[in-house]
């Protein structure tokens, strides 16, 4: 499958139409964003490690039973995944507290919680991705009210799922950001990635960060923490 007309360029990816009406390819850049495109850079190697992660991720979820858009893998960017009609919310999922959950409440970051939450940002650049929750959602007509609860049910799962795979890796999973879409059948599924852009990871024993929060907070090394989250999954 060939990459036709691009469709869409965001801040970490490129869209792609092909011959297929209900696939896509979506193509992972080195390009590094944070604050709502205030800060950018450059993650050399990012694009490689985002894409294989995402769709090792994907794969493991869809095993579990979480239906996601993955279709193949096609190179080391390049992924075919089925088409879709992003459910505009940003899922957002917490086991521990950090970065606005911690600012929002004025808390310290590392509070392990008894229970995860499960937040929703309507996804607006406009609006700087607004907090909003499920009644909004409705209101707003972003998704119907059976499709919300699927969304909730899915992300719990996924977090199940990721939180004992990471931490078998010596990793725990701080929280993450996931998107849904609808396919042409309307069925909801899993979409966007799954990497160290879009998820809090800590090693289990120093609690070092191995995600994006190194580029965002100026820490140095953050090739190497990307690197090293990959070394792990591949291992
Ligand atoms: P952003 O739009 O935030 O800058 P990206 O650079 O990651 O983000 O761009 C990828 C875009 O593709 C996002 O807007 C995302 O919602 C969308 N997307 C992800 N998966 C799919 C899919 N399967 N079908 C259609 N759009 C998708
Ligand atoms: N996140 C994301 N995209 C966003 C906002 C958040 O992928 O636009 C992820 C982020 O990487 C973290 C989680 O969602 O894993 C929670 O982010 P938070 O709300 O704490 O926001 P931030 O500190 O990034 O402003």
């Amino acid at each position: 499958m060939e990459k036709l007309d691009q469709i869409y360029e965001g801040k970490a990816k490129k869209v792609y139409a092909t011959a297929d009406e209900n696939l896509y390819i979506v193509s992972y850049k080195d390009d590094a964003t944070a604050f709502n495109g205030l800060k950018k850079g450059t993650i050399v190697g990012k694009g490689i490690i985002n894409n294989r992660m995402s769709n090792m991720m994907m794969q493991l979820l869809e095993k579990k039973g979480v239906p996601t858009h993955f279709v193949q893998e096609l190179s080391d960017r390049d992924t075919l995944v089925k088409k879709v009609h992003i459910v505009p919310l940003e899922v957002i999922i917490r086991n521990v507290s950090a970065g606005s959950f911690a600012k929002r409440y004025g808390v310290e970051e590392g509070i392990v919680f008894d229970e995860p939450t499960i937040e929703f940002s309507y996804k607006n650049d406009e609006l700087g991705d607004p907090l909003i929750n499920s009644y909004h959602a409705l209101a707003l007509k972003l998704a119907t009210k059976d499709e919300i609860e699927l969304i909730k049910t899915y992300a719990f799962k996924v977090n199940e799922v990721l939180k004992e795979y990471f931490l078998s890796l010596g990793v725990k999973l701080i929280d993450f950001k996931l998107e849904f879409g609808k396919t042409s059948d309307g069925e909801i599924v899993l979409a966007d990635e799954i990497s160290p852009d879009t998820c809090r990871f800590w090693d289990a024993k120093t609690n070092e960060k191995l995600d994006k929060d190194r580029f965002r907070r100026d820490l140095g090394g953050v090739e190497d923490a990307y690197r090293e989250i990959f070394a792990r999954i591949t291992k």
